[in-house]
């Protein structure tokens, strides 16, 4: 259980949502054994009618793990449509390429293994989609490069946000993790006022956000 919805409520929502099979099925099997954490089966499901709904064609992942997440955005692209996915753990980028290599997926899911702080710089093409689940401390750091990256009417989709309630509660915020919870306070606070987005946060999963870059720029909404 996530923490953040009431507990009959996400276990109502996760056992009504249809399984996956097969190779999905097998990583969702290797992430609960090797305790590697991948998004939230509901949380899946919110991002594959995101990317259906949007006609996403060109999406940004930070934060691969197994390739869990970038492989069922791949899947929900249908048969075109790239994935660019970043890693900087060397046994993930590993099994996540055994896996992308499995789905014979290597010309649509790019996996780039590297800091996402230095790697972010280096990116200079425009996304229909950009999906933050690395280092929850780190948003922040990322933000300005990951809004040159979003076009115009693009979607940021931000797991995470909420960290167990504790971004929304002081009283259950554990002592070590008070730095991660601080940043991502100041994620939210920068996200949900930022003149080029529009945010909404949705308490499913470990909390998540989705903010769409305004299409004309900053001015369009006041004018
Ligand atoms: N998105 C994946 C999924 O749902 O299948 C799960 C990603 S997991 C929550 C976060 C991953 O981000 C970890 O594998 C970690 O090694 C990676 N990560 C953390 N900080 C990073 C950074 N600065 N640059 C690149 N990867 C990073």
């Amino acid at each position: 259980m996530s923490a953040i919805l009431n507990p009959s409520v996400e276990k109502y929502i996760r056992n009504i949502l249809s399984n996956n099979t097969g190779v999905l099925y097998a990583m969702e099997e290797y992430a609960r054994e090797n305790h590697v954490p991948i998004i939230h089966k509901e949380v899946a499901a919110l991002v594959k009618v995101l990317t259906k709904t949007s006609g996403a064609n060109k999406i940004l992942e930070v934060g691969t793990a197994i390739g869990y997440s970038s492989i069922t955005f791949a899947i929900a692209m249908g048969k075109t449509g790239s994935v660019t996915t970043i890693e900087r753990d060397e046994n993930m980028c590993r099994v996540a390429t055994s896996y992308i290599e499995k789905l014979n997926m290597k010309e649509r899911v790019k996996l780039i293994q590297g800091d996402a702080n230095d790697v972010l710089r280096h990116l200079d093409e425009e996304y229909d989609l950009i999906f933050l689940d690395s280092a929850k401390g780190q948003y922040n750091e990322y933000l300005s490069d990951l809004l040159r990256l979003l076009k115009n009417g693009g979607i940021l989709i931000s797991d995470n946000v909420l960290y167990k309630g504790m971004v929304a509660d002081d009283k259950i915020v554990l002592k070590r993790k008070k730095t991660i919870v601080n940043s991502l306070r100041n994620y939210l606070t920068a996200i949900t006022n930022h003149p080029e987005l529009d945010t909404c946060i949705i308490p499913i999963g470990d909390g998540v956000a989705i903010s769409c870059k305004k299409q004309g720029g900053i001015i369009s909404e006041q004018s």
